[in-house]
């Protein structure tokens, strides 16, 4: 190698690092700004979490201040409604112990006389059962009791004045007004019934056995039921049934059919069959028997069924031996 060359050699050697050392110095420059720039942006997160964290915390305490205090009021609030409480209940007790006996009967008495006295000029619906002014019910239109539902509670034998709507006398047991006033009320509406049964039913005799509350109602075309109440009476309830039975067959009813019996007896009018049936006359209670009647019912085996004579026995059976 000639000088020129080394020379070369070390100039271009010399260069080659000054480049690297300006290279490594740029490059240092290089990450300490980034680091720099890293530090900054790491301490104003830091800085602005910190603020956001303290806010937080702040609103935190501010909240359970108002909450607690809110608690306080609140529990203060009914610990001094509870000792009002506590004082208005002594304050009762004791007045309830200062009224006597005598004054709260009085006050009673006071109150019975003026539910009386509101009823001392009504007068009582029979249908609606309660009493009104005037004549004439303003639920129904029904004509109104002649005496006022006072006047009904008045005993006619010891002048006891029991509570309106009461039926016999607490003194002396005697049927107050209003009891017969009741039974007045039954005895028309079981006249109504009986005439709608002579309407209704005009080939049947009508009910006279006895028993009251009659009801008459249609089943269906032609199938009614009539029932009578006897007010546990069992004994008169059966004897009615069997004068009933009598009353029929007395009337042209008889029995017919294959099975002949009282229970269901037949009558032909106009080609037409009814039947009285009381069969299951007890079916309901035992003091109130029921009657079907039905129309165009004829018995098994036809009205006019005839039992078949019986076949002639052999004269040589055993039966001749014994006549
Ligand atoms: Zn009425
Ligand atoms: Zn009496």
């Amino acid at each position: 190698m000639g000088l020129f060359d080394k020379i070369v050699k070390d100039v271009s050697n010399e260069m080659q690092k000054a480049v690297n050392k300006a290279v490594e110095k740029e490059a240092e420059k290089k990450v300490d700004e980034a680091v720099e720039k890293a530090k900054t942006e790491y301490e104003e997160e830091i800085s602005s979490a910190r603020a956001e964290a303290e806010s937080a915390t702040k609103d935190i305490d501010a909240g359970i201040k108002e909450a607690s205090d809110e608690w306080k009021k609140a529990a203060d609030d009914l610990n001094s409604s509870l000792e009002e409480a506590k004082k208005a209940m002594a304050e009762a007790d004791e007045a309830m112990s200062k009224i006597s006996k005598e004054d709260w009967e009085k006050a009673n008495s006071t109150l019975e006389r003026m539910a009386l006295d509101a009823l001392k000029d009504k007068h009582i619906c029979p249908k609606c059962d309660e009493a009104f002014k005037g004549e004439f019910c303003p639920k129904c239109g029904g004509k109104l009791s002649e005496k006022t539902a006072l006047e009904m509670g008045l005993c006619p034998k010891c002048g006891k004045q029991e509570m309106p709507g009461t039926e016999f006398c607490t003194a002396c047991g005697a049927k107050l007004p209003y009891k017969e006033f009741l039974e007045e009320v039954q005895v028309g509406k079981d006249r109504e019934v009986l005439d709608r049964f002579r309407r209704e039913l005009p080939q049947f005799p009508v009910w006279e056995c006895g028993g009251s509350s009659f009801d008459l109602s249609e089943l269906e075309e032609g199938r009614y039921i009539f029932g009578a109440w006897f007010d546990g009476d069992e004994a008169a309830a059966q004897k009615s049934v069997k004068d009933y039975q009598e009353c029929l067959k007395r009337n042209g009813f008889v029995q017919a059919g294959k099975y002949p019996d009282d229970e269901h007896l037949y009558k032909m009018i106009d080609g037409v069959c009814y039947h009285a049936d009381t069969e299951h006359v007890f079916e309901g209670d035992a003091d109130s028997p029921s009657v079907y009647f039905l129309k165009g019912d004829e018995p098994p085996g036809g009205f006019d069924y005839v039992k078949p004579e019986p076949a002639k026995k052999s004269s040589k059976g055993f039966g001749s031996l014994f006549r």
